[in-house]
């Protein structure tokens, strides 16, 4: 399932509407059932759009989707998120934070089920900003107690397992959260796989510190390789320099 892109210019309804669509793109991939999960954007330093508490996405409407400030002011067509509490402290604590996702998706639920987050298995755990996807301990949700345990987790991170609950992914922006949740729980069920096989090998500190160093530049048509040259030919079409 592809989804637009949400980035770039817009007002206020272009959030909601990315809102909406973030939902449906997280049931279109299976991450979320039912309403389980939620998902916010920021919209400038003191408030955010949240997905509505208890509606079904399928039938979410952009002015479903409620304009929260930090001190818990709310407007809009529904009441937002229960989950808001958690929205509202991530949004206050970290500016860099411009959207955030919550879902309970299949497998990375299970683990989180199990009390563990997710080890340096695999190289690709450096995606959520560090050397492991930390587990919360339980809370109830809903709770100011569960959002305080979420932002232990998440500290240096841009993921986190809730225990007994679910998964919660922050992003400069929506894209960037809602790919998140999904090579979160992309991992679980590979950590999942690996654990049924047999001893895994867990890479060391100083593997997972070259990993970020190396994530730092990775994907970036600017990125410097000393044994890659750019092969520029004008009778194929292929342009002078890279775009
Ligand atoms: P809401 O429907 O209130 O967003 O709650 C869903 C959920 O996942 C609670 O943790
Ligand atoms: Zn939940």
């Amino acid at each position: 399932m592809t989804r637009a892109a949400t980035t770039g210019p817009g007002g206020d309804e272009t959030l909601r509407a990315a809102v909406v669509e973030g939902c449906r793109w997280l049931v279109g991939n299976g991450l979320v059932v039912g309403t389980a999960g939620n998902v916010s954007a920021r919209r400038d330093a003191e408030h955010f759009f949240v997905s509505p508490t208890g509606t079904p996405y399928h039938a979410l409407r952009p002015e479903d989707v409620a304009l929260v400030d930090l001190d818990g002011r709310w407007r809009g067509g529904r009441r937002p998120s229960s989950e808001w509490r958690i929205h509202r402290d991530l949004y206050r604590a970290r500016p860099e934070i411009g959207a955030v996702v919550h879902t309970h998706s299949r497998e990375a639920t299970a683990l989180a089920c199990t009390g563990r987050g997710i080890p340096a298995f695999h190289y690709q755990v450096a995606a959520a900003g560090g050397a492991d996807v930390r587990c919360a301990p339980y809370r109830p949700f809903g709770t100011q107690a569960l959002s305080e345990a979420a932002l232990v987790a998440l500290a240096g991170r841009r993921a986190c397992l809730l225990a007994n609950h679910g998964v919660l992914c922050v992003g400069a922006d929506l894209d960037a959260a809602l790919g998140l949740a999904a090579e979160i729980e992309d991992l679980a069920a590979k950590y999942r796989i690996a654990l049924g096989l047999g001893r895994i090998e867990i890479l060391d500190a100083a593997q997972m510190r070259e990993v970020l160093d190396r994530f730092a530049t990775y994907g970036r048509q600017d990125g410097a390789d000393p044994d890659l040259v750019h092969a520029a030919d004008p009778s194929d079409g292929s342009p002078e320099e890279p775009r």
